[in-house]
């Protein structure tokens, strides 16, 4: 009887089913809120391609940990060896909108007859995966979109058009990036956020609400649901034996830790391009000796895809190089939370931006991409949380802005005055009544109704 009434209770559930963009960044979000709605009793199933489902070696504890979240993949039609990295953006973007979108469909419509759970209700699709719209237009099914990026950026997005238009270019961007196509695939798959119900941000409201208000009226309705990592841990946390990083698709070297065991309080730079980006063996060169020079302890994150071949020329290899400890992959997460970290050299993704914020840590930022240029502006020119490097890369200025991040000094003090106001600030918008965390169960009630 018992098993009847609860079988029956996960037949009435509304069904949500969240589609990420396969990159790192943009699932581990997206799993976060996946666990966040099933433990408010939705239904979720998480959509991934099979490469990256492959990758996820927690599934098993994700399942075991929330009945109610089921996981399905489908192609992203690219060979198994293809590299799918920044040097190959295209060629995955254009196989998912090919491939990926008939497989997407025949989903739904096998979903829709199956007798143990009820059909998808709503959408929760990555905002560069404009298909998912498509295709649950013509299903009839309601879209809300989640984008991976900071307001600011969003709304310079959304701005672009209007600056060709009038013959101008938006801040952040140099004409280089306006021609390139990846840039315009970004700009392009911005502009459907107004198909979507609803939009859901990963950032918080103290932290951006000029720019939020200033783009509302131009949106539907907008959900600040951030920092997602940090209210999963208020929300979920503390209860469970996962860890919001067990999203990661590669394996963390847990040795860099006991080496941050053994450094001086606030004295390590942590050094992390993120998930994505491919660094040049001139790059490389220049941050090893600007690293070098500084005479600071540095945790480097050198992933062994980022030219290994360059890299293993150059004689970089994993374990203690120098003053630094190089690693493959780390536990961001915790590695931000150590006590011996005092800063973080960071690409200024989103995700290892929000991570560095909550951690109070400051930031030298070496922006690549379009999302990272304009991130990177506001940290040093709004929020004053980092010092923005721009795309300058020789070993003279890396030692020079790694010496001003840690070395006591004028510059590093009215930096941390900023960055502990503003962790303050993230955790205030996570905590019982705080805006993400009501924003959260109104999106919830928006799924519901
Ligand atoms: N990350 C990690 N270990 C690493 C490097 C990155 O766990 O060694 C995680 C990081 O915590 C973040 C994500 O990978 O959550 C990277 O996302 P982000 O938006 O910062 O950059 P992207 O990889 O999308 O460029």
């Amino acid at each position: 009887l018992i098993l009847n009434t609860f079988e029956e209770i996960e037949a009435n559930m509304p069904h949500i089913l969240i589609f990420p963009f396969p990159a790192q960044g943009h699932i581990k979000p997206m799993l976060c809120l996946a666990e966040l709605l099933c433990q408010a009793g939705l239904q979720v199933t998480f959509l991934n391609t099979r490469h990256n489902h492959r990758r996820l070696n927690k599934l098993q504890d994700f399942s075991t940990r929330f009945p109610t979240l089921h996981f399905e993949s489908i192609s992203d039609g690219l060979p198994e060896d293809h590299p799918r990295n920044l040097l190959h953006f295209m060629d995955l973007v254009n196989s998912i909108k090919t491939v990926t979108k008939s497989l997407f469909r025949d989903l739904l419509i096998s979903l829709s007859h199956k007798s143990d759970v009820p059909p998808v209700s709503c959408i929760i699709a990555d905002g560069i995966m404009s298909f998912a719209i498509d295709v649950a237009e013509k299903m009839q099914i309601k879209v809300i979109i989640f984008r991976t990026i900071s307001a600011c950026c969003l709304w310079s997005y959304l701005c672009v058009p209007k600056f060709i238009d009038q013959h101008d270019r938006p801040y952040s961007f140099g004409s280089k990036q306006l021609e390139d196509p990846n840039f315009q695939f970004f700009v392009k798959e911005t502009q459907v956020v107004t198909r979507a119900s609803a939009v859901i941000l990963n950032t918080f409201d103290t932290l951006e609400s000029p720019v939020l208000s200033q783009m509302s009226p131009f949106l539907p309705k907008i959900y600040t649901i951030g920092p997602l990592h940090a209210l999963w841990k208020t929300r979920i946390g503390n209860s469970s034996q996962l860890s919001s990083s067990d999203s990661n698709l590669r394996e963390a070297n847990s040795a860099c830790m006991t080496w941050l065991d053994l450094q001086p309080l606030k004295s390590v730079i942590y050094v992390s391009f993120g998930s994505y980006l491919v660094l040049k063996g001139e790059e490389l060169l220049e941050f090893w000796h600007g690293l070098k020079s500084s005479d600071k302890p540095f945790l480097w994150v050198l992933r062994q895809d980022n030219n290994n071949t360059i890299s293993k020329e150059l004689g970089f290899t994993l374990g203690t190089m120098g003053n630094g400890f190089i690693i493959d992959w780390a536990p961001q997460e915790e590695v931000l939370a150590h006590k011996s970290v005092g800063g973080f050299l960071t690409h200024c993704g989103w995700n290892s931006s929000l991570e560095s914020m909550v951690a109070g840590v400051p930031m030298i930022c070496w922006p690549k991409l379009p999302d990272q240029l304009v991130n990177s502006k506001w940290m040093s020119e709004v929020w004053k949380i980092g010092i923005d490097m721009k795309d300058i890369c020789d070993r003279t200025t890396v030692e020079k802005m790694v010496r001003a991040l840690m070395e006591d000094g004028d510059q590093r003090q009215e930096i941390m005055r900023s960055v502990d106001r503003n962790s303050k600030l993230a955790s205030e918008s996570v905590s019982h009544g705080g805006s993400s965390f009501i924003n959260l169960d109104m999106l919830i009630e928006e799924i519901k109704t």
